[in-house]
């Protein structure tokens, strides 16, 4: 169980835009020309970074969207849930937020 925090997911944008798109080995940005002007915009944000900056940059939510998977809400705060390795396959990862943890303890106390 580990804590996702959005913010920190938002400060930590451009880091995550390299690490996807720029192959080390190769020393080349990956899969499109923008991607290193992009990567050039996101780098130069001031923290704490804002979601609407990132999206502008990025022209979607997709690198900002910080979603409990139970109640499909943007949350601050996510616990991610890992499943085990268990007869042969990975087991299903999962992030859900505090009001629907504490939804399901009030479900299992009874
Ligand atoms: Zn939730």
């Amino acid at each position: 169980m580990t804590l996702f925090r959005r913010q920190d997911k938002l400060d930590n944008a451009a880091t995550r835009w390299y690490d996807q798109y720029y192959n080390k080995s190769l020393n080349e940005w990956m899969y499109g020309k923008n991607k290193k002007e992009i990567y050039n915009n996101l780098k130069v944000l001031k923290k704490p970074v804002k979601a609407s900056d990132v999206d502008a940059i990025i022209g979607n939510s997709s690198w900002t969207e910080h979603k409990c998977q139970t109640c499909d809400t943007t949350k601050e705060a996510l616990i991610f849930l890992e499943g085990k390795y268990f007869n042969g396959y990975d087991g299903p990862n999962f992030l859900i937020c505090k009001e629907c943890l504490e939804k399901s303890l009030n479900i299992i106390k009874d």
